[in-house]
Formats: structure tokens, sequence, C-alpha cells
């Protein structure tokens, strides 16, 4: 079988699904790989690098979803790219299958198997495939450094023969996958790293990390804003108090603040609020991961960066990794290749679609003319 990845088409997406490295990992499963031509330019791998790996260089993406039996993307589809699909394809991407309804119908009309990168089960055996950890990674990390690139100043502490520089206050909310990166990230530039997440579990990966953990004055069997299966749920009204008290607190101090809470099927809790960000210094900078689920930053415009009259700079992007499409294609694309490995347990380039598979039937949401969306719950952790 063929698998073949098209040019993402959404505006200023740089990601692509397959590298000249996992397509080289795909052979070795028994597929033949293919690429619609300038799909990795802007990611830094050319044409050439893929025909040198082996793979198909294909000059249009009508040709590409004609020919290609299994297809790898990053963006989920849109409606003209739907209409490629047939019942004898598979396609493998994020897909939004709770929201995409359109794209969920489309699919099931025309009989193909969809493979939803963002269901796949968190469960140890998965990790390999996790795309929205591997994603999440990127723009925890991508964060800081959006927030160095604006806050004009050192993160770290120096003396120097010109003048002594006090070390920058980073305050990183929500400590999940994107939260750590962004935590350690912080401090190894050498920033005063202080971390609050509504799970009190996460404080001790937080202080390993050399960061210090928020705690708020309140009694810890109350932090009931935490725990339901490792995610956050709905915090109380007077929890919520508590927190939004500390961090009026902190607004004062800490010259950078990355938001990263998010609570899943939810738009994003308002945690920052307009009187924290007029409380912040002049050149303070606010980078909101959270953004795209409506912020965690009262102020936060989606996709632009703003200057508020008080000289606070709030970063609200929703592409931290397609701003750095290279690193974020190499782990996607292997995330992807993981996936295919478990798809083809025979190594004969056939995909074996086995829904007694946790992680394959997790992940599945259109499987041979049927939504299969929600899926039970896993079996297995
Ligand atoms: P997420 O992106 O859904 O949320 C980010 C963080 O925001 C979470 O840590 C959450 O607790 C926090 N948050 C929510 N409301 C908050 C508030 N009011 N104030 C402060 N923080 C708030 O989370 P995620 O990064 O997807 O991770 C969620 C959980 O899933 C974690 O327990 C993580 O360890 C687990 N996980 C497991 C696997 C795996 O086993 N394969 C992979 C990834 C994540």
């Amino acid at each position: 079988m063929k698998i073949g990845t098209p040019k993402e088409i959404f505006d200023g997406e740089a990601r692509v699904a397959m590298t000249p490295d996992s397509a080289l990992q795909l052979q070795k499963l028994g597929y033949d790989c293919a690429i619609e031509s300038g799909a990795g330019a802007a990611a830094g791998f050319s044409d050439a690098l893929y025909e040198a790996a082996g793979v198909e260089v294909v000059k249009t993406a009508a040709d590409l979803w004609a020919t290609a039996d299994i297809i790898a993307k990053v963006r989920q589809p849109d409606a003209n790219e739907l209409e490629h699909l047939t019942d004898a394809k598979t396609l493998i991407s994020f897909f939004n299958p709770a929201a995409n309804t359109e794209g969920m119908d489309a699919a099931k009309a025309k009989g193909a198997n969809v493979i939803a990168m963002e269901m796949v089960p968190r469960i140890s055996r998965a990790q390999k495939m996790d795309a929205l950890s591997s994603m999440a990674n990127i723009a925890g990390y991508r964060a800081v450094i959006e927030a160095g690139n604006n806050f004009g100043r050192f993160f770290t502490g120096q003396i120097t023969a010109a003048g002594k520089v006090p070390p920058a206050k980073v305050l990183v909310v929500g400590a999940g996958v994107a939260g750590l990166a962004a935590i350690g990230t912080s401090t190894s530039l050498g920033a005063i790293t202080l971390a609050f997440d509504v799970r009190p579990e996460v404080a001790e990966q937080v202080e390993s990390m050399g960061a210090e953990f928020v705690y708020l004055d309140f009694e810890e069997e109350q932090q009931d804003g935490a725990a339901t299966g490792g995610y956050a749920s709905v915090s109380s009204p007077e929890f919520r108090e508590a927190q939004l008290a500390k961090f009026r607190e902190l607004a004062p101090e800490v010259d950078i603040v990355i938001t990263t809470a998010l609570i899943p099927n939810r738009e994003a809790p308002e945690l920052w609020t307009a009187d924290m960000v007029a409380a912040m210094k002049p050149g303070s900078v606010i980078i909101d991961l959270a953004a795209e689920k409506g912020g965690n930053c009262k102020l936060t415009v989606m996709d632009e960066k703003i200057v508020t009259e008080n000289g606070v700079t709030i970063v609200g992007y929703t592409d931290f990794p397609s701003r750095m499409a290279a690193q974020a294609s190499s782990l996607y694309s292997t995330n992807i290749r993981h996936m295919m490995t478990d798809l083809t347990p025979e190594k004969d380039g056939q995909i074996n679609h086995d829904m007694e598979d946790d992680v394959i039937r997790g992940a599945t949401v259109t499987h041979k003319g049927e939504i299969t969306f929600p899926p039970p719950p896993p079996k297995v952790a």
C-alpha cells in the first residue's frame, strides 16, 4: 500500500506529516511513500531530501490523494480534501471529531476510515503516538522563547561590570504537558520560576524541575479543582477566589506569565483578569497558550500580539508548534509512524485496522461507513 502526505492547506501551517526520516521507517514497514511537491519546504525538507529517502514526489494534491491508500496529514482536512476520500482509503490526521460534524459526516458517507490523532488514548502504551503531548511540549518550550523575545531583558540574573541584573520572575499557570515544558525551559534559562496547578499532585514534579509550586491558602481536601482521571475539572467558587487572590498578590512581582490551564471539553478558565494585567510592571509579558479555547487571560486576542496601555505584551498565538515546524514535523511524523507500526503487525505494507486494539479503536472516529466516535473507555492503563 502507499502512504501519501499532501501539503497542508491551512493558512500559515508549516508542519508536514511525513519527513524523509519517517518515510524511511514507513518503508521498513513495507509501504511505498509519496509526498506532494513542496509539502515539506516550510519545515525545511526539500523535495530532493524526500527523493533521496526513496519517496515519490507527486506534482499535485489531487494526484496525491487519488493514488495514496493511506493519507497522513496534520490539520483536519477541509471539505475539498474530504471529497478525495473513498471506502478504500484511511486518513490519519488531527480531525477534531467532537466539533467537526461536517467532516465526520463526509468521511462516513465516503466509507473512509479516519484515525484522529487527538483521540489516541492517553495510556502508557500509546505515549509514542500521543501527538497532543508532542505538540504541547513544543508549545510550552516555544512559549518561553516567545516570551524572551518580547521581554527585552535577561532571564538569568547577572552581575556585570555595567551593573547588577536581577533574574526574571516567571509564573506558569497550569502544569500539564505544555506547562511542564515551559517550566523546564524557563528554569534552564535561569529565571526564578513559579508554577500553579489545581492538581496538587504535580507539585513534586514542578519542584523537581527547579521551580517553586505556588500553594494557596486553602485546605488541601477542599482543592476540588483537581483530579478526574489526571485532568482538571471546574474549580469551586471558593477555590477560584483563593486562586485569584494569590494571582493578584503575584501580579506586580512577576515579569512573565505563561498560562496553559485547560479543562477538557470546556472553554479555558479565566484566571488572569484585567486588574492583574493592570497591576503588572511595564515590559512584562503574558503568553496565553489557552488562546484557542478563549484564553486564560481576559485581554488575550486570539492569534494576535497586543500591548496594553501600561506596557504589558499579551501574546495569543495559537500556532506555536508550526512556528517550530522542523521539530514539530519530526515529532508528529514519528507519532504517525508509531501508529502505522501498530496498524501493520506483519510489516507487510498492509494495514490491519484491528478494532479490538484499544489504541486503534480509541483513535478511530469513522470505520467502514460508521461513525465510531466517541469510543468506549480504554480497558488498560
Ligand atoms: P491540559 O492541556 O488539559 O491542561 C493543562 C493543565 O491545566 C492541566 O495540568 C490542568 O490541571 C491545568 N488546569 C486546569 N484548570 C486550571 C486552573 N484553574 N488553574 C491552574 N491550572 C489549571 O492537560 P494535559 O497537558 O493534556 O495533561 C493532563 C493530564 O493528562 C496530566 O495528568 C498528564 O500527566 C496526563 N497525560 C497523560 C499521558 C499519558 O499517560 N500518555 C499523556 C499526556 C498527559
